[in-house]
């Protein structure tokens, strides 16, 4: 069983880290995961109600799930964990973080460039006419249709910046995302399950090329046992004792 201290040695050694995070960074923040026990895919089909072709056929549908949603991840707080991981890279123990997350923590936090690979709530865009606008923006405009769909200048429904099931993810983000994971001799996983491709093949290509994993996860992942450190604490206490042991808490 590793320790926070073992985390904390890895880092110090490295050349390029990278950290990959997923839906359990911020479930301290109040944001439920997928995965776990009680987690949004027990409760909901996700290929049903986040996908692109539901938001095409029924935006009303789309609009009624995602709304709720928008507003619960607008109202989280960043927690000890988003915090922790933008001090390492403010002290250049970190190179690059990607996230799969889609609720703006990590920049809150303080992250300077989260590679953002599932998109992010941050923006509206309409899918015809590639029209742009802020979260406040696109809220404003749901709010005042009866329907509860925002809508485009060119009448389009718009949809938030979030990738759904069905849409590409976003070329740049991933392009970067493999590209770090390419160049890493060290990854930590944070709060993944590491169950969505693409992003589950990353560790993958830092091992082939002799990096070392780190996983800090509750649950289980398929890296399990490959990984040079593991700890299965709360990301918030397990990365403040890894602070602590690199002396920068
Ligand atoms: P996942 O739900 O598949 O896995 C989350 C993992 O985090 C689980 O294995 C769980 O054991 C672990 N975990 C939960 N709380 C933890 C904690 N406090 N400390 C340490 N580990 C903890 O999530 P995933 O791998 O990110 O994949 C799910 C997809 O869901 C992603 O595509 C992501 O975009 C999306 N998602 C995002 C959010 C968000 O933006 N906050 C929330 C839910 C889902």
């Amino acid at each position: 069983m590793s320790t926070a201290a073992d985390l904390a040695d890895l880092l110090r050694g490295a050349e390029h880290a990278v950290v990959l995070t997923g839906a359990g960074v911020s479930t301290e923040s109040g944001i439920p995961d997928f995965r776990s026990p009680g987690g949004t895919w027990e409760r909901y089909d996700p290929l049903e109600v986040a996908s692109l072709a539901t938001f095409l056929r029924d935006p009303a549908l789309f609009w009624r799930f995602h709304r709720p949603r928008i507003d619960m991840l607008s109202r989280a707080e960043p927690n000890g964990a988003h915090r922790a991981v933008a001090e390492l890279e403010r002290r250049g123990l970190v190179a690059a973080l990607i996230t799969q997350n889609i609720d703006r923590l990590h920049r809150r936090a303080g992250s300077p460039a989260p590679i953002e690979v599932h998109g992010s709530i941050d923006r509206g865009e309409c899918l015809r006419c590639e029209a742009r606008v802020s979260l406040d923006e696109l809220i404003a405009r749901a709010d005042a249709a009866e329907d509860g769909v925002p809508r485009c200048a060119c009448g389009f429904q718009m949809k938030s910046g979030v990738v759904l099931f069905g849409e590409q993810l976003p070329p740049e983000a991933i392009d970067a995302a493999y590209d770090h994971a390419e160049r890493a001799d060290v990854m930590l996983v944070i709060g993944s399950s590491l169950a969505v491709a693409p992003v589950s093949q990353l560790p993958a290509l830092v091992l082939r090329r002799g990096g070392r994993l780190a996983i800090l996860n509750i649950g289980d992942t398929p890296y399990d046992d490959e990984a040079h450190v593991r700890l299965r604490g709360q990301a918030g206490a397990e990365l403040a004792a890894t602070l602590e042991s690199l002396g920068v808490a």
